[in-house]
């Protein structure tokens, strides 16, 4: 039997996490001793450092990174985050989900991430610019539209996109939209990428809902996150007729009853940056929101907040995983014994974002552009054709939907690998 000789460079419980999932979807499905250890870990990683002038003046010195876990499957995929607690553990525990999102969704791609240890709310936008700028710079020999292509994750948007596309077009000396994904429209973005993501979740809360039979106009949604999963999330399920009764950011959480007037909550937002102190609802705690009483939860933000500590009190019946990570091992253990919470596991759930992405790389290196209509409908095409097969799956082998998902995923990656050879 062969073990991987490995580092401690990932360490982290992040990481850890993303590698028990994996080894339990390895049992599950008897994967190969041989073939294990190389889908697992990730192929390989930069550490790059980012001197930004300031306004004032001075240099800041940040540090980036950028972690390719496949690249067996196409070229690597996923989105770059700046945040603050950013670190390479996290990267490549985001890279490895990366992977098996795209292949339980039948895209050509493999697996990857980015991230920037920085409060991007804390940089003017100069600052900002130059940072992404020399993020992007430093990844010029490390990236490309067939090995691996950017997109935005948590604190990073649109236009961070375009700085990034801008940067490496003009190091190879002509314009090459299908660098990055989630660009502005006016440089290649797609139509419908910007909701594509919170579009994509409310669709499947609204099928899962239908199983269940469960009416839209009797729904009420809990979301964590206001950014723009979140946000969108919540405007396409109140689209859907879903009342939306809590939304959070990391200033706050607030509650109302009789649904929270969300065109107020996004004007509040883009003149405050925040939710911080918005009155219209009552404010309540992020545990309070995770744990209210409601039909749908929706963890929009970041990794780990449904634990040991608060599994056994939600009181959802759906979990829709918007974020990726957002419910570790032991909480995962806690809701599968409870047997009364749909969960639809990230890889799923929040796919919609990387679907459009495709799309958009696509309509890039084709020059031929889509209607919204035609970029939803194919969204949704896909996204039936993946509930199927993981319900399938669940069905066949008696899984749960997070290992039938993560079993699909993991499967089609190891069977590249297994036909091309050791070196992809
Ligand atoms: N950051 C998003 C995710 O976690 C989107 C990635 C992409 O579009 O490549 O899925």
């Amino acid at each position: 039997m062969s073990k991987a000789i490995v580092s401690t460079l990932y360490d982290s419980d992040v990481f850890k996490m993303a590698c028990r999932q994996f080894d339990k979807a390895a049992d599950a499905i008897s994967l190969p001793e041989a073939i294990r250890d190389r889908t697992k870990y990730p192929r390989r990683c930069l550490a790059v450092s980012l001197p930004v002038k300031r306004d004032d003046g001075s240099v800041t010195v940040f540090e980036g990174y950028r972690v390719q876990h496949n690249l067996s499957t196409g070229p690597a995929k996923g989105g770059i985050r700046f945040h603050e607690h950013v670190t390479l553990g996290e990267v490549g525990a985001l890279a490895m989900w990366m992977s098996w999102k795209c292949s339980l969704v039948g895209l050509p791609y493999g697996g990857a991430k980015g991230g920037v240890i920085v409060d991007p709310s804390k940089l003017s936008e100069t600052e900002l610019e130059h940072l992404s700028r020399r993020y992007m710079q430093e990844m010029v020999n490390f990236i490309g539209p067939h090995t691996d292509v950017p997109a935005p994750d948590v604190g990073t948007n649109e236009k961070i996109m375009g700085w990034m596309m801008d940067t490496y077009s003009n190091h190879v000396g002509h314009i090459s939209p299908a660098i990055v994904t989630g660009k502005p429209i006016a440089i290649g973005g797609s139509q419908g990428r910007r909701e594509a993501t919170g579009a994509g979740v409310a669709y499947l809360v609204k099928k899962y809902l239908a199983d269940m039979k469960i009416p839209l106009s009797k729904t009420t949604v809990a979301i964590q996150g206001f950014g723009n999963v979140g946000s969108e999330t919540a405007l396409a399920l109140a689209n859907y007729g879903a009342k939306i009764i809590a939304i959070s950011d990391y200033t706050g959480a607030f509650y109302n009853a009789k649904g929270i007037d969300l065109a107020r909550a996004l004007k509040y937002v883009r003149y405050q940056k925040v939710l911080r102190d918005f009155d219209g609802a009552e404010p309540i705690t992020n545990e309070q929101l995770l744990e209210l009483k409601c039909t749908v939860l929706v963890p929009a933000a970041l990794e780990r907040v449904i634990t040991d500590k608060n599994a056994a009190k939600l009181k959802c019946r759906v979990l829709a995983e918007a974020a990726n990570g957002p419910t570790t091992n032991a909480a995962d253990k806690i809701i599968d014994a409870r047997g009364d919470i749909e969960l639809i596991p990230d890889v799923l759930c929040n796919s919609g974002g990387v679907i459009v992405s495709y799309f958009e790389w696509l309509q890039n290196l084709s020059n031929f552009y889509w209607s919204r209509d035609e970029v939803l409908t194919k969204l949704f095409g896909i996204l039936d054709k993946a509930k199927d097969s993981v319900d399938a799956q669940q069905k066949k082998f008696q899984f749960s939907r997070r290992l039938a998902a993560l079993t699909l995923g993991i499967q089609r990656v190891a069977d590249a690998k297994a036909a091309r050879g050791l070196f992809p």
